[in-house]
């Protein structure tokens, strides 16, 4: 069998992943399981065929990620934080050759995939510095001469599971939390992008020997669901923290539960934009082309819902429509393109098969849908749909470049279309009245993870904490104080007095020492 696949695709993987110092491992005749094929969404060719993990690897991650907490839990936090300052010099000279896999694997137009690797950067940058910032807080005591406070201690392996959209962003919103907070990573990326993860291990493996820090810090398991359950279902693996569909969350968060293990949950979204009568159009439509487009609507955040004000939705519609048959869809390392190819022909099919719904519920595309080419690469030219009512298929995650626009009378109506899905990731709201914007921001606006104004609905900065609610699953994940899910708090009570007072004036026993006598 060859090892890597023949195409010119594939001699470009294996020359980035080279380049990051991964070599592909050799696959002995047809002993052993079925070997995990990498291919690209850009012509449907394979990429290289890889060992899957089998069980005993996953058996070996966690023992050894376990046996290297044990070490990694004492060193101290800015110490910590070298290997992932070192990290992050690590992929920024190896930025290009991350982000040409990331295109290969995911199908991302370059600009996009050089921007996912910066995220990586930008995570370890700021994980470098809270390597120094893991502030417990000092309380007042109500008893005299004793101290208050609570104290973070690392909590042990998290095992990092991730989808295919964010092959490696995600990865490093954990990791690098992970690693400062004295937590090892066993991850398990999507079967569909297994070189991507294996240049990551690659360069954090190196990050790890050039800074002295003990084996085992770091495991990547190629294979499917199979694994991520064997990972879930282990009782050392402290968190679980699992980025993927609604469907598997539903799976991993019992099971994680049931053996009151911790989860960390970042699902599906389905995100939508409200455009109010005072909203600037031009501003407005260039936010909502990219964040409904691009990535050719594979982004958890990616904009799926329009709600318009009834006076300028057929406006509204018009410019985007006219904005979208500008786009051009193609090879994503293409110059020029800005959509490239879906992910595969089960995603080509579930759009199909939306369109169809809608149109049966009454909506009408009004441009896109259809298929660019043929064979065994689904591209598509993103779609515009009007629907007369948001019906379930509206109220359903579809991952292609579908945008339902709806109309509204009322903000009131508006707010009440926008949280009316089971989903609540992300959210947006184009408007120039100040009491529009901050209604939206209001307990009782926008009931998603994040809200934005007068911006689309994708494209977060690591320097916030990123998730959603409802469906979403809750998880929080990079920026902020999201570093307190990789970490277990301790409250502390030291008395001073030489006395022993009790909490609340509660008194219990002998009233003086000498009672004992
Ligand atoms: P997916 O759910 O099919 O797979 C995600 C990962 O979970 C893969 O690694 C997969 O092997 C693993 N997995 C699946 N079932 C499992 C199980 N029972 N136990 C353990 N592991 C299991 O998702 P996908 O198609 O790769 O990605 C698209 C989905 O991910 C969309 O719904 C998207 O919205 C969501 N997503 C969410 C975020 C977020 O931050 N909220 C980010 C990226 C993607």
């Amino acid at each position: 069998m060859t090892l890597p696949g023949t195409g010119t695709l594939a001699g470009r993987a294996i020359a980035a992943l080279g380049r990051c110092g991964a070599t592909l491992p050799t696959i002995a005749g047809d002993a052993g399981p079925a070997p995990l094929t990498a291919r690209t969404p850009i012509d449907g060719s394979v990429l290289a065929f890889l060992h899957p993990s089998t069980s005993a690897d996953v058996e070996a991650a966690v023992t050894g990620a376990h046996d290297a907490f044990l070490a990694w839990r004492t060193v101290p936090a800015p110490k910590r934080g070298s290997v992932v300052r070192r990290l992050g010099e690590l992929l920024c000279e190896h930025k290009s050759d991350l982000a040409d896999l990331v295109t290969l694997e995911a199908g991302k137009i370059r600009s996009e995939a050089l921007g996912e690797v910066q995220e990586m950067i930008d995570i370890c940058e700021f994980a470098t510095g809270l390597s120094r910032q893991l502030y417990g807080r000092t309380m007042g005591s109500e008893r005299p001469g004793h101290r208050l406070s609570e104290t973070w201690h690392p909590l042990g392996v998290v095992a990092v599971i991730t989808a295919f959209n964010f092959p490696v962003a995600v990865w490093s919103w954990n990791t690098a939390l992970a690693l400062v907070c004295g937590d090892p990573v066993v991850w398990k990326p999507s079967e569909t992008t297994p070189l991507t993860a294996m240049a990551c291990d690659t360069l954090l493996r190196r990050a790890t020997t050039e800074t002295a820090a003990p084996d085992g810090l770091h495991h990547v398991l190629l294979g499917t669901a199979v694994i991520g359950e064997q990972l879930v279902d282990d009782p050392r693996v402290a968190l679980v923290s699992a980025t993927g569909s609604v469907r598997m969350g539903r799976a991993v968060a019992p099971r994680v539960a049931a053996r009151f293990g911790r989860c960390l949950l970042e699902l599906g979204g389905n995100n939508a934009a409200v455009v109010t009568a005072s909203a600037d159009l031009d501003l407005a439509v260039r936010g909502i082309v990219f964040a409904a487009a691009g990535t050719a609507g594979q982004r958890c955040t990616t904009l799926r819902r329009l709600i318009v004000h009834r006076s300028i939705v057929d406006d509204v519609t018009d410019r985007i429509a006219g904005a979208y048959r500008q786009l051009t869809v193609g090879n994503p390392f293409d110059d020029g393109v800005l959509v490239g190819p879906l992910i595969s022909g089960a995603a080509y099919h579930a759009m199909h098969a939306a369109l169809d719904t809608a149109r049966a519920d009454g909506g009408v595309v009004v441009t896109g849908g259809e298929r660019v080419g043929s064979g065994e690469s689904f591209y598509v030219t993103p779609a515009v749909v009007r629907m007369p009512e948001q019906t379930a298929i509206v109220r359903a995650e579809t991952f292609a470049p579908i945008l339902y626009v709806l109309a509204y009378d009322t903000f009131d109506e508006a707010i009440a279309l926008h949280n009316g899905v089971p989903q609540g990731l992300s959210s947006a709201i184009f408007t120039t009245d100040h009491r529009e914007a901050e209604g939206f921001l209001a307990a009782d606006g926008s009931d998603c993870g994040i809200a934005n104004v007068n911006i689309g609905t994708s494209g977060a900065e690591i320097g916030g904490a990123f998730g959603g609610e409802k469906e979403t699953g809750g998880g929080r994940e990079s920026g902020s104080d999201a570093w307190k899910s990789y970490m277990r708090r301790a409250t502390n009570t030291v008395n001073y007095s030489g006395e022993l007072p009790l909490a609340q004036g509660v008194e219990f026993g002998p009233r003086s020492p000498d009672d004992f006598a």
